[in-house]
């Protein structure tokens, strides 16, 4: 495995996925995103070694969107632990991730934390555990696992994304009303959509889930952050619903526990060995970045590593 050259793998697929760029629908729910330039590309590498490569577009910050409910998770399952499971399930919903629909028939309990609903509940339950400062201590996190005082929320994506957020107030309102959120719903909405808004660049997304290959230890600091089995689970659920409603088909074709996120960013990890990260913003039918799907099923395939 080590024998990998990980940087002629990754110059390769730089390569092999230009004619794809450009060809998806970059996101357009909120203005700021709609922006983005459909041809960028980056992937960056961090291994637990300490191996770092990039290439293309992999210094340039983007909007990591729902990547950010990996973190949030982290958040309050290491300090809240199996008692988080009462307030969201964990299994794949095959509903889009905004749907009230089963919401509505499973009595408020959302099936996961990945779709929208869910990483409400987890959103109320970090407000609940961090009550001064909920996001300061999320960015705070970032940052120590990125290695970069750079990441930061983009207020301008945060606003008017709030300004859109009709259907997510709508999701935790359907909540509230069957008793699965505490906050106040507007604030509950400030929280989201601004940890939505986290900005980081492709090099920082990568050394921010090498915790997760690493079994919940960041690796600079020491720190534990999740235990084993903590790890394990969250690894699971991003394996099994990571992905929208493409999860399977990205176990499937790549084989990677992953989470991706509208602004075209998709973060994966192969435990006890490295993490990866690519973005490219113009999107498939299901929301997940064209080329960064193809880029990480070239990985596995030309790498032959992957969780199988
Ligand atoms: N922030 C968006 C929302 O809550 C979506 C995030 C995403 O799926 O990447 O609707």
């Amino acid at each position: 495995v080590s024998s990998v050259d990980y940087r002629q793998v990754v110059e390769q697929i730089a390569r092999d996925v230009r004619p794809l760029l450009g060809r998806g629908a970059v996101a357009d729910f909120v203005p700021a995103l709609a922006a983005a330039d459909p041809k960028q590309f980056g992937m960056a590498l961090s291994t637990l070694a300490g191996e770092e490569i990039s290439v293309g577009d992999a210094g340039v910050p983007f909007s990591i969107q729902s990547i950010s409910k990996v973190l949030t998770l982290t958040l309050v399952l290491g300090k809240l632990g199996e008692e988080l499971w009462q307030r969201v399930g964990r299994e794949p919903s095959g509903n889009p991730f905004n749907s009230l629909v089963q919401l509505e028939y499973e009595r408020g309990l959302p099936r996961n934390p990945f779709i929208n609903a869910g990483a409400l509940v987890v959103t109320d339950l970090l407000m609940r555990l961090h009550p001064a400062d909920p996001l300061g201590v999320l960015l705070d996190f970032a940052r120590t696992a990125a290695r970069s005082t750079s990441v930061h929320i983009d207020g301008r994506v945060a606003q008017s994304e709030k300004a859109r957020s009709h259907r997510n107030q709508a999701l935790a309102a359907l909540m509230k009303s069957f008793g699965n959120i505490d906050a106040d719903l507007d604030q509950l909405l400030d929280v989201y959509c601004a940890q939505c808004a986290i900005t980081m660049t492709c090099q920082e997304l990568a050394r921010t889930f090498l915790f997760l290959a690493n079994r919940g230890v960041v690796p600079h600091t020491s720190q534990r952050v999740l235990t084993t089995s903590q790890a394990k689970r969250l690894s699971a659920l991003m394996l099994t619903c990571g992905l929208y409603d493409e999860s399977g088909d990205f176990a499937f074709r790549v084989g990677l526990p992953g989470k991706s996120g509208i602004g075209g960013g998709i973060a994966a990890i192969i435990p006890g060995l490295l993490s990866v990260a690519v973005w490219s913003p113009g999107l498939d039918g299901c929301g997940n970045s064209l080329a960064g799907i193809q880029a990480l099923e070239q990985f596995t395939t030309a790498t032959g590593i992957s969780v199988f």
